[in-house]
This record gives structure tokens, sequence and C-alpha cells, in this order.
């Protein structure tokens, strides 16, 4: 797997320490985090870059689609995961705020047979699941 880094270094972005700190709480992130969560984590490490900082680093990221963005809530509070090296599609925990990542052949499929019905090709989809937990009756 192509590690945020060595992505980073293809693409000849300048890399400081501050970013590179950043890099590193991202990499070690899988759950999903927005610019706020992102922040405390990076400020635990350094405590001198600011939330400006981990914006702008952010978002530069995004831009060289290394990085992508979510707005799982629809409320502008976006969270962000590196791209992945394969296709996942999210449940979203509404209750406890949880994302989860799943894998599923059957949707796969049908989207694609979806789109072809409709005579296209399909070349990129999301797919977000809204969720609360089953209450399990004991
Ligand atoms: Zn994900």
């Amino acid at each position: 797997m192509t590690s945020l880094l060595d992505k980073i270094n293809k693409l000849g972005l300048k890399m400081t320490d501050q970013r590179r700190t950043i890099v590193k709480v991202l990499s070690a992130s899988n759950d999903h985090p927005d610019v706020e969560l992102v922040y405390q984590r990076v400020a635990k490490i350094d405590s001198k870059i600011g939330i400006a900082t981990v914006y702008r680093t952010i978002k530069l990221f995004e831009e060289n689609n290394i990085i992508e963005k979510h707005d799982f809530k629809k409320d502008g509070r976006f969270r962000y995961e590196q791209v992945p090296e394969e296709h996942h599609d999210h449940l979203i925990d509404v209750k406890n705020d949880k994302v989860i990542e799943f894998q599923n052949d059957d949707i796969e499929k049908l989207q694609k047979k979806v789109a072809e019905e409709l005579g296209y090709k399909l070349v990129d989809h999301r797919l977000e699941l809204y969720a609360v937990p089953i209450e399990r009756k004991k």
C-alpha cells in the first residue's frame, strides 16, 4: 500500500516539520476525523501547530487527491480519509456518530447494472447508509 507520505513525495509537495506531523496524524487516523479532531491530535504532538495550518494542509492534500472529503452529516463539518487503494462505502451510525466502512459485491454489481440500463458505464459512485444500531433483546 502506498503511504500518504510516498504520495506526497511523488507529487513533489514541499515537506515541513509541521506538515510531516499532520501527515503522521492523518496516516494513523482510520476514523474519518474532521479538521477539529485532526487538529486536536496534531496539537498533542506539536502544540505550535495552529488549526489554520491544519486546515490549509488538509485542503492542499484534498486538492491533490490524496485525501478524500466527506460530508456525511450534510452539516458542512467535513470529514477526511486517505484516498483508499480499494473502494469502500460507508455506513454512518447516526446515534454514535461513528463511520463504518464496508464492501458489498452485490451492491457494486447492482449499481453497474442500474447505470447500464440507463445507457451508462459506471465510473464512480458514493454510497452512504445512515443507520442506528439494532437494539437486541437480552
Ligand atoms: Zn472510508
